[in-house]
């Protein structure tokens, strides 16, 4: 028989352990299973809360925690995104490597400049870059050394052959978090500085062409100055011979200063053009005209055939008789043949107008025809100068045919004589203003 008080007593046991249960047991697998996801890097506590029972001090702690780390992820997440967008936006190649010189971090940049499928992370600086100097720049950062700044040229293979230069200008420092002093890794910042040094190298190119090409007329002027002085100006004929080289010398500068404003000029492109609708075969003709001597003396035989289509664009008038000009004198001075032919033609093709310029005369070799519109190029250097060239007037007619949007190319056959092809927009403001 049960009696009242055992089942009192019974009563009172459950009930205990109901107690126990809700306000120890229940609360306590809460934490248990928060803390399991606050340690696998969940920091959102779970949703359905108990209450908190025995614990309500460690449950409000364990919420702050959560807050606090939720807090600090999230404040990292968005350092890690700036960073990622500062190095990606990033002109400079930014490379990381560690205290063994491996690469940890590369940014988009880098891998531009220095294009490989092999990834770069994990490599040694060595490794990647084949460059000793580069490497001892990092074994100086990585012992706590200044700053490193060295410029260092990387050749890359292109498919024309001749290797491709890239020239960098490169920085390298160490990086140590705070409180330790012993640098922990280096980071790298690489300046792509070719077009710097192409343009230098261009520029004390133009300047060593410039005054080479001034000093010889004026050391044959200086010549018969200073022999008239010496006495040959009371020798009639003598006198008479060295006024007549003065005066070529003379000129041949004067040309010389022309050709060159003309490219300073024209290197600022449209801005200087008077664009207007002109009659293109008028201006041809124009030039012919005042070429007749020339074309008289080499006996050459001039043949026309232009579309009447072709006839009327937009154009500098003024620049575009340079350009027949300085063609058509190429044609007769390199178009050195018995019988000379120079054959102008122009037709439209896809909105453009096309001209070309061709002769019978002695051709361009192969290796040269890449360069000749490069100022002061000449394929026989003294020949050329001898026939009165600058060796300015195909860079001329390059710049002026680029101000007006179009291009010039040139197809020969050595020996078989060359053709000059002019493409232009039938109104060039609009391919100008594209650019
Ligand atoms: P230049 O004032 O010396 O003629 P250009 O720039 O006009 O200079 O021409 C560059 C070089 O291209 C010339 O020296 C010449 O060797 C070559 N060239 C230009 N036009 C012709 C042509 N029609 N036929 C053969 N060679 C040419």
């Amino acid at each position: 028989m049960i009696t009242l008080e055992i089942l009192l007593l019974l009563a009172a046991l459950i009930g205990a352990c109901a107690f126990v249960f809700m306000h120890f047991l229940r609360p306590w697998s809460q934490i248990r299973r928060d803390l399991e996801r606050l340690a696998t890097g969940n920091f959102q506590l779970s949703a359905v809360r108990e209450r908190p029972g025995a614990y309500i001090e460690t449950t409000s702690h364990i919420k702050k925690i959560s807050e606090l780390l939720q807090k600090l992820d999230r404040e990292a997440a968005d350092e890690v995104l700036s960073l990622k967008g500062i190095l990606s936006s990033m002109v400079e190649g930014i490379l990381i490597a560690n205290r063994a010189q491996r690469i940890t971090l590369v940014n988009d940049a880098l891998l531009g400049f220095f294009p490989t499928n092999l990834s770069p992370l994990g490599r040694t600086v060595l490794e990647f870059f084949r460059r000793h100097e580069l490497q001892k720049a990092v074994e100086e950062a990585l012992a706590g050394r200044a700053p490193q700044q060295l410029e260092i040229t990387f050749e890359e293979a292109s498919p024309a052959g001749t290797p491709l230069k890239k020239h960098f200008n490169i920085h390298v420092a160490f990086l140590s978090p705070e409180n330790i002093l012993q640098p922990q890794a280096v980071l790298m910042v690489f300046q792509d500085v070719t077009a710097i040094r192409s343009l230098e190298a261009t520029r004390r190119e133009f300047i060593g062409n410039v005054s080479h090409e001034f000093k010889t007329p004026l050391a044959i002027i200086n010549g018969y100055v200073e022999t008239l002085l010496d006495g040959a100006i009371d020798e009639p004929e003598m006198t008479d011979r060295s006024l007549r080289a003065i005066h070529r010398n003379v000129q041949r500068l004067t040309l010389l200063i022309e050709d060159l404003l003309s490219i300073s000029q024209m290197e600022s492109r449209a801005k200087l053009l008077e664009i207007a609708p002109i009659n293109l075969r008028d201006l041809v003709n124009n030039v012919l005209e005042n070429l007749e001597p020339n074309i008289s003396e080499r006996r050459a035989q001039i043949e026309i055939d232009w579309a009447d289509d072709a006839v009327f664009a937009h154009a500098d008038s003024r620049r575009m008789e340079q350009v027949y000009w300085n063609l058509l004198s190429n044609a007769l001075r390199y178009g050195d043949v018995e019988n000379l032919v120079i054959r102008i033609s122009a037709w439209l093709e896809n909105g453009q107008v096309v001209t070309s310029f061709a002769d019978n005369g002695q051709g361009i070799p192969l290796e040269d025809q890449a360069h000749i519109f490069e100022r002061f190029y000449r394929v026989r250097k003294d020949r050329a100068r001898d026939a009165g060239g600058t060796g300015l007037g195909l860079s001329i007619v390059k710049n002026i045919i680029l101000a007006h949007g179009g291009s010039i190319s040139v197809q020969s056959t050595p020996g078989h004589g060359a053709t000059f092809f002019i493409r232009m927009a039938q109104n060039p403001q609009s391919a100008i203003n594209d650019k």
